[in-house]
């Protein structure tokens, strides 16, 4: 347990934002054992909410990316697993409930396919000894080649490759031993490919996994329109379900330890841009970029948006179509589609029937018309 505490710990480093808690007391395990199992809360792609230990296989790795804690070189105390040694201690974890799902990487040592063969045979023995049925998410190693990966859509329900940066020049200052194109972009390529030819009940669970991405932000200099621009292009080509952004954090004895941090509030816009791209129709050129191609801090891209197209030309709530109703603020995707569904009925005249839907109504009331009258005006009644 000493070694999963030493690997889960550090894992913080790839988490999508979430705080990093201890897990409830699993009763398998010693109280020295208790004080040392580390999970996270997490939100599975359907919504549901699980503890999710997220661990490496290895903290050893022959890589020396630039703003890893694990790199080559770097001066800690290293810790690994063999395959049958951590299914069996993740299954302890499983059955007395203190974790719900894992998220397994690792470090590279001997090679990616190397690596990568372990972390199947990892996923194979939870799936095939252990009859584990829960969420398994598997990092795909950079260098995999096709047949692994077709190997982990089929056992896990997700498969994430980490591009790390937009474009070939960006990851050359990040990673230099990292090959965009061969080793990253191409996995996630083949993921799409495998996912059109081979039927959906040939994979775990009868279904095609999901498939991930994450980007350091702000370590290469790059700008939020190129991380933006590689993240549409995902979603258009390879059906990209989450771009994760980890907001660049120097780390002690890296080459990039005196790069200053970069400011959390990026990593956030960068979120609500990557929703907006992916679930709300907007384009790149709606998203409100300042001169050096950056989301603005100080501003929801959202609301940026509407504030320059709908803010004297509001919408008539009780006409607008589905995609034009998700472009104004407070309105999400459910709102939406409340919004359609109770007009069929009545007319919505005020902001307080909006409230009624789930809508933030103050939100939306500058850019709506409720009955051919301005919500805004109404919004001082209330
Ligand atoms: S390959 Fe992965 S673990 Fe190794 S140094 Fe690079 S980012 Fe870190």
């Amino acid at each position: 347990m000493d070694t999963l505490k030493a690997l889960s710990s550090q894992m913080v480093f790839e988490a999508d934002g979430e705080p990093r808690v201890t897990a409830s007391a699993p009763d398998c395990f010693s109280p020295k054992e208790k004080d040392q199992a580390f999970v996270h809360p997490a939100q599975l792609p359907n919504g549901q909410k699980i503890m999710l230990l997220k661990t490496l296989l290895s903290s050893a790795c022959e890589r020396d990316c630039f703003y890893c804690p694990f790199r080559a070189g770097r001066d800690f105390r290293r810790a690994t697993f063999k395959p049958d040694e951590f299914a069996g201690l993740f299954n302890k974890l499983n059955q007395s409930g203190a974790a719900e799902g894992v998220f397994l990487s690792s470090g590279i040592a001997g090679g990616g396919i190397r690596t990568m063969d372990k972390l199947l045979d990892t996923a194979d023995i939870l799936r095939k000894k252990y009859k584990y049925r829960g969420y398994l998410h598997l990092k795909v190693m950079p260098g995999s080649e096709k047949e692994q990966v077709f190997r982990a859509m089929q056992l896990a329900d997700r498969v994430s490759v980490n591009l790390e940066a937009p474009n070939t020049e960006r990851l050359a200052k990040l990673a230099p031993h990292k090959i965009f194109f061969e080793e990253l972009l191409r996995p996630l390529k083949w993921i799409e490919e495998i996912r059109q030819t081979v039927p959906a009940y040939k994979f775990w669970n009868n279904r095609w996994p999901s498939t991930a991405t994450q980007f350091v932000a702000g370590g290469s200099d790059e700008s939020d329109l190129e991380l933006l621009t590689v993240t549409s292009w995902l979603n258009k080509n390879v059906r990209l379900k989450r771009a994760y952004f980890s907001a660049f954090h120097p780390i002690r004895d890296t080459p990039l330890e005196n790069k200053p941090a970069v400011d959390p509030m990026r990593e956030h816009r960068l979120y609500q841009a990557s929703f907006l791209l992916r679930d709300y129709g907007f384009d790149l050129e709606d998203l409100p970029f300042t001169n050096f191609n950056n989301l603005p801090l100080n501003a929801d891209p959202k609301q940026a948006w509407a504030q320059m197209y709908l803010a004297n030309t509001p919408l008539e709530i009780n006409k607008a179509g589905r995609h034009e109703l998700i472009r104004i603020p407070g309105i999400g995707l459910k709102g939406a589609d409340a919004i359609l569904n109770a007009r069929k009925s009545n007319k919505l005249r005020d902001l307080s029937a909006l409230k009624k839907l789930g809508i933030i109504a103050e939100r939306a009331a500058p850019y709506v018309l409720l009955d051919g009258r301005k919500a805004a005006l109404q919004l001082a009644l209330f």
